[in-house]
């Protein structure tokens, strides 16, 4: 099988390395791809985000499947303009995508459906907001909504707080909801229609600095699986979560085909979910495509052509994987751009590491970083402590004067596993 996979990051990257080392994948191609992915595929030079172009594109290199990295091509109508031409498509249409692009939507669905989330309302002014805030109590959390997006999420633990952030957002849809109380943890399923089984696990690090302090990024590391989801838990997020999504959506006739990501809160009373991705996590993916047993790309296509059924559960190797996000000097401000980086074979030395390519770019023949986010430094292992020691011995070998990295990625499961 021909295969074209679409994106650019550290996430495409482990999604080449692992489809590379499926049995039945032939060719492979990625747009626009990095330096990185170029080890595993054809890099070809295109607007992932066209559709036009990626559907032409997929004709000229006669792929037999598309498999969507990142969301903006989803939103952009991608998956959809593959399937109508009959092209199999690895990502959700444009109209299931709403779960990630439109928080409302999704609290909406896990209402209507008895789905276990925090309790919400939605407004869309800001007196009505305001006047909403009274039914809460305090820790909430105010999350702007639809075209006002993008402007985050608050978690205000006064409520003075909380008036700040409704007056910043001005009038406009917000959701304001419940703060729950517990641990997080993602929850990777692949889902066809209303069949869905769960892939793999993961806890991520959103924050800049170590602590958990700083501002937000895109992820500093990663790992799975994440032992405090266990099995008991992770069946009931399938069968009380994902499951009911998947269903509920069939039944609106806007099924959900591909990866379905499920932030989870692991409260007192059982999973709840916080908010849903329809793609890959990065950095979780990078930690993930190590664990995945068998032939990776004859699942995906099981997925994208309707054939997944229970017997197509994934297997997991045994074993424990983390990620360790290497970022330039400046971000989530304003990277520093251009730096050189060497001796990434030196890390791949270390048993078990890969070191996967984010955010770089070839200038004059050497390597060097554009982009916030550069490397994803991953290493397995049959033990999460000894996958960390080796992912962070393989960075201690990195030479990159402008990076930065977090020294503490997977420190709650240090601190359960040391006690
Ligand atoms: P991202 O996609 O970057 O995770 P987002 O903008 O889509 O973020 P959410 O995932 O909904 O927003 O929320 C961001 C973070 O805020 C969550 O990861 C969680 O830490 C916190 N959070 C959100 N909702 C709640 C809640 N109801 N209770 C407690 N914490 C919450």
């Amino acid at each position: 099988m021909n295969i074209l996979l679409l994106g650019s990051g550290g996430r495409e990257d482990a999604l080449a390395w692992r489809l590379r080392q499926s049995p039945s994948c032939d060719k492979l191609y990625a747009a626009p791809g990095n330096p990185g992915i170029a080890r595993w595929a054809e890099c070809i030079a295109l607007d992932p985000c066209d559709p036009a172009a990626v559907v032409d594109a997929a004709r000229r290199l006669g792929a037999d499947l598309v498999v969507v990295g990142p969301e903006a091509p989803l939103v952009a109508g991608v998956a959809d303009a593959l399937r109508e031409t009959g092209i199999a498509v690895f990502g959700p249409s444009a109209a299931a995508a709403q779960l990630e692009g439109s928080k409302g939507f999704t609290k909406d669905l896990c209402q209507a459906t008895g789905i276990p989330t925090a309790a919400y309302v939605r407004t869309q002014k800001a007196s009505d907001a305001l006047r909403a805030l009274d039914q809460f109590d305090i820790p909430v959390v105010i999350k702007a909504d639809g075209l006002a997006a993008g402007k985050g999420v608050t978690v205000a633990t006064t409520r003075d707080e909380a008036v700040a952030a409704i007056e910043a957002a001005g009038d406009g849809p917000l959701v304001i909801e419940e703060f729950l109380q517990g641990e997080e943890a993602s929850l990777f399923a692949l889902v066809n229609g209303d069949a869905a089984v769960a892939l793999a696990s993961a806890q991520d690090h959103k924050r800049v600095g170590e602590g958990d302090t700083g501002p937000n990024t895109g992820g500093m590391g990663a790992y799975a699986p994440a032992p405090v989801l266990t099995a008991e838990l992770q069946n009931r997020a399938m069968e009380e979560i994902v499951l009911p999504t998947a269903r509920a959506l069939a039944a609106a006739g806007t099924p959900f085909s591909g990866v379905l990501y499920a932030g989870l809160m692991l409260t007192a009373d059982g999973p709840k979910l916080i908010e849903y991705n329809v793609r890959f996590g990065d950095p979780e993916c990078e930690a993930i495509m190590p664990l995945i047993d068998g032939d990776f790309a004859q699942l995906l296509n099981s997925v994208a052509t309707g054939r997944l059924d229970q017997g197509d559960a994934p297997q997991l190797l045994p074993k424990h994987s983390m990620t360790v996000i290497v970022a330039a000097r400046g971000y989530p401000g304003t990277p520093a751009s251009g730096g050189e980086i060497r001796e990434i074979e030196a890390a791949e030395q270390v048993d078990g590491v890969t070191v996967f390519h984010a955010g770089t770019a070839l200038a004059d023949g050497a390597l060097v970083a554009k982009g916030g986010r550069v490397l994803a430094v991953t290493a397995v292992s049959d033990s999460f402590a000894n996958a960390r020691a080796r992912a962070y011995r393989a960075i201690d070998q990195i030479d990159f004067a402008d990076g930065f990295h977090r020294r503490d990625i997977g420190w709650r499961e240090l601190e359960r596993t040391e006690g």
